[in-house]
C-alpha cells in the first residue's frame, strides 16, 4: 500500500535522511523506532506532503505522491496523527474531531461524517462525555485520544501516528495502544513511529529501526523484540 524507497530528505545543508527505504502493506501494522533526531517525523512529513522538498519514491496504492499537497494526500486515504498531537485548544472537542472531516464536508458527505462522529464517540467513551469541553481543558492522553479520533474522521486507510505515546502515562499508552489494535482488526493499516519500541513493537506486525537517517534494521516485530542490538538500544535490556 505504501512504499518509499530511496528517500532522501534535507533541512538547509542538513541531511535528514539518507536514502530510506520501507513498505507497509494492507491491513499490516508497522512499527517505525529510532531515538531523537533519528529521522523519524521527517519521514512521516514528507509522507504526508508536509516537506517542501525531497527525493525519492514514495507511493500509495501504486501511485506516486511527488509534488501533491497535504489535502490532495488526505483525499487519497492517508491521515496523521501528528508529533505533540496539535488539537485545537479553544474549540470543542467536537469541533475538533469535526475538523478532520474538513475535506468530506466540503464534498457534502454530511451523514457519512455525522455516522463516524458518532462511531469515535464510541470507540472513545471519554469524548462523548467531554464532547461540548473546549479540547485544551482535556487531559493529555484525552487529548492523543482526540487527535487519533480526528484523523480517523478523515476516513483514512493509512492512519500515520508520530509519537503517540509521548509524555503519557503507561496506563494510558496501554488504552491507546490497544485502540490502535482494535482499528487494525477492522482492516486499517497503520506505520506508527515511536521511541516506546517496547509499546509499538509488541501490537506491531513488522518494524524497522532507523539510525540517524539510515535505515538499519527491519523484521518481523517479535523478531526485533528479541534482538541483541534493539534490546540494548532501544529496550533498555542488556
Ligand atoms: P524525535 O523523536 O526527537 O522527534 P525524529 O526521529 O522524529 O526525532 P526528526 O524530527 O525527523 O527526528 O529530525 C531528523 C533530523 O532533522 C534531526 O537532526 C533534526 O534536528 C533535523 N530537523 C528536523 N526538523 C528540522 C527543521 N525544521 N529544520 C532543521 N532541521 C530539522
Amino acid at each position: 500500500m505504501l512504499q518509499i524507497r530511496n528517500l532522501k530528505c534535507y533541512y538547509g545543508g542538513i541531511r535528514a535522511l539518507s536514502g530510506v527505504s520501507l513498505s507497509v502493506s494492507q491491513g499490516e501494522l508497522v512499527a517505525l523506532i529510532g531515538a531523537n533526531g533519528a529521522g523519524k517525523s521527517t519521514l512521516l512529513q514528507a509522507v504526508c506532503g508536509l516537506l517542501p522538498s525531497w527525493e525519492g519514491e514514495i507511493q500509495f496504492d501504486g501511485k506516486s505522491l511527488t509534488g501533491l499537497k497535504p489535502p490532495a494526500i488526505v483525499a487519497r486515504g492517508v491521515s496523521m496523527v501528528p508529533e505533540g498531537r496539535l488539537i485545537f485548544p479553544p474549540l470543542s472537542v467536537l469541533d475538533n474531531l469535526k475538523l478532520g472531516a474538513y475535506l468530506r464536508s466540503r464534498q457534502k458527505d454530511h451523514a457519512g461524517v455525522q455516522q463516524d462522529l458518532e462511531k469515535m464517540l464510541d470507540l472513545f467513551p471519554v469524548l462523548r462525555e467531554r464532547a461540548r469541553q473546549n479540547a485544551g481543558t482535556l487531559s493529555g492522553g484525552e487529548q492523543q485520544m482526540l487527535a487519533v479520533g480526528r484523523a480517523l474522521m478523515a476516513n483514512p486507510r493509512l492512519l500515520l501516528l508520530d509519537e503517540p505515546s509521548m509524555g503519557l502515562a503507561p496506563l494510558v499508552v496501554r488504552k491507546i495502544f490497544d485502540t490502535l489494535t482494535e482499528l487494525r482488526k477492522t482492516g486499517l493499516t497503520i506505520l506508527i513511529v515511536e521511541q516506546n519500541a517496547q509499546a509499538a513493537l509488541e501490537i506491531a506486525d513488522r518494524g524497522y529501526v532507523l539510525e540517524t537517517g539510515r535505515m538499519v534494521l527491519a523484521g518481523e516485530a517479535s523478531q526485533l523484540l528479541e534482538d541483541k542490538e534493539v534490546k540494548r538500544a532501544y529496550l533498555g535490556k542488556d
